[in-house]
Formats: structure tokens, C-alpha cells, sequence
């Protein structure tokens, strides 16, 4: 059941995790053999066999507050491996394979929409920006051919899916919840690409067209890594 706009997060280890050391971790994995994640095979992040398997996943299409979104995949089995091991390990090697066709989407919304259109990211929670260091999504992009990304303010907490009556909420109390949490600034007359990592209900994303209609720009596509299907 689909309860949250986030996936649920994992506990990677015991210890705390710190940018450093997810950091550390990275920068180990460039030079420790690891093992394919999605066959276990001694090789690289994802074997050729994988990153085809990868590579043959359909994309998605849907609308969110009326807005064409593009997502480079559907959020389950390899993907949703890849995209956790990079948010909550800091798998950085994971970034191309996934970020290769996410790139491509943005590229794609870039070249049929007008001159001067910005990339603008839904931002992350707090929490997640300062427990990984780094931002994912901007890391994914840039692997993607996309470099230049701004993001939209976040100017109060929205639902954060981990508070106990968080289960209980209906859709209309999460809509209203999030409401209001975000705030574009200089797009006034501008048209704006909006990307995040993975949409579930699109209530964050709906929330991120709304901010950028009120400062005065047009949304024209959203693109995720992954969409959560029903
Ligand atoms: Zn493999």
C-alpha cells in the first residue's frame, strides 16, 4: 500500500551514517572488488548482463497535476536496489547506469521546450541531504549529461512518512500537508523542467508545480529516476 511520497528508508548498518563516512565508502569501492548488485557475480557496481537486463526496463508516463512526467523507470526490483544503495550507502557507482537514461529524459525535455528553461530539483528532506552529503539526484544528472540544476526552496517539513499516525493518513490530508512546503524564486515568465529521484503518489510533485505556477513559470515536463506504479 502506498502510504508515503518516499520510499521507506533502510537501515544500511547499526552505526550512524555520516557524510564522511559514506564518503570513505565510496571512495573504498573504486578500489575493493565488489560484487554485482543485481546478480551477485564478482564485477563491477552491475554486470553487462545486468545493466542490459537494466537497460530493457520500460520507461513511465503519467500526469501530475496535469503535467506530462517522464520516469526513466518503474520504481521495483533492480532499480529500487540501485537507487538505495546509492541514497542510503553512498554507491556512487551506481550513478551512470541509472543516471545515463534520466539524463537522456531531461535532455530530451530541454530540447523541445523553449530557450532558457531551467532544471529545477524537488529538494530532498533535510535529514537526507545532511545524513548522505551528497544530492543524488544533481550526482545522476551530471552522469546523465545534465550540469546545470537549480532547486526549489523547501520553507516548512511536509509529511515526513516516518511519524507514527503517518499510516493513517488519507490522500486529501497528505495533499494538504504538503501544500505550501516549497517556493520557486526567479522563474517569473521562465519555463521550468522539474526533476526528483522517485515519485509515488505525486503529491511532492504536484506540490512543486504548484510553487512554480505561483512564482509566476510554467512547468512544461517532470522527470523522475522512478515511478511507483499502482
Ligand atoms: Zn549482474
Amino acid at each position: 500500500m502506498r502510504t508515503t511520497d518516499r520510499p521507506t528508508p533502510l537501515r544500511p548498518t547499526p552505526l550512524r551514517p555520516t557524510p564522511w563516512r559514506d564518503a570513505a565508502l565510496a571512495v573504498l569501492g573504486f578500489f575493493l572488488p565488489v560484487a554485482c548488485l543485481g546478480c551477485g557475480r564478482p564485477d563491477r557496481a552491475l554486470c553487462r548482463t545486468c545493466r542490459a537486463a537494466l537497460d530493457a526496463r520500460p520507461r513511465r508516463v503519467r500526469l501530475v497535476a496535469g503535467v506530462r512526467l517522464d520516469a526513466a523507470f518503474e520504481y521495483e526490483g533492480l532499480v529500487r536496489t540501485l537507487l538505495l544503495e546509492l541514497k542510503l550507502r553512498g554507491r556512487v557507482d551506481v550513478a551512470r547506469p541509472l543516471g545515463t537514461r534520466f539524463g537522456a529524459l531531461v535532455r530530451t525535455a530541454l530540447a523541445e521546450a523553449s530557450a532558457g528553461t531551467v532544471v529545477l530539483r524537488i529538494p530532498p528532506s533535510r535529514a537526507g541531504a545532511r545524513r548522505r552529503g551528497f544530492d543524488p539526484v544533481v550526482l545522476l544528472l551530471a552522469r546523465g549529461g545534465v550540469h546545470r540544476t537549480g532547486r526549489l526552496r523547501r520553507v516548512r517539513a511536509g509529511p515526513t512518512g516516518k511519524g507514527p499516525g503517518q499510516k493513517e493518513r488519507t490522500a486529501t490530508e497528505r495533499v494538504a500537508a504538503t501544500v505550501g512546503t516549497l517556493r520557486a524564486r526567479g522563474v517569473d515568465g521562465r519555463d521550468v523542467v522539474l526533476v526528483d529521484d522517485v515519485v509515488t503518489t505525486g503529491v511532492t510533485m504536484a506540490e512543486g508545480v504548484r510553487a512554480v505556477r505561483v512564482a509566476g513559470g510554467r512547468v512544461v515536463r517532470c522527470v523522475a529516476v522512478a515511478s511507483v506504479e499502482d
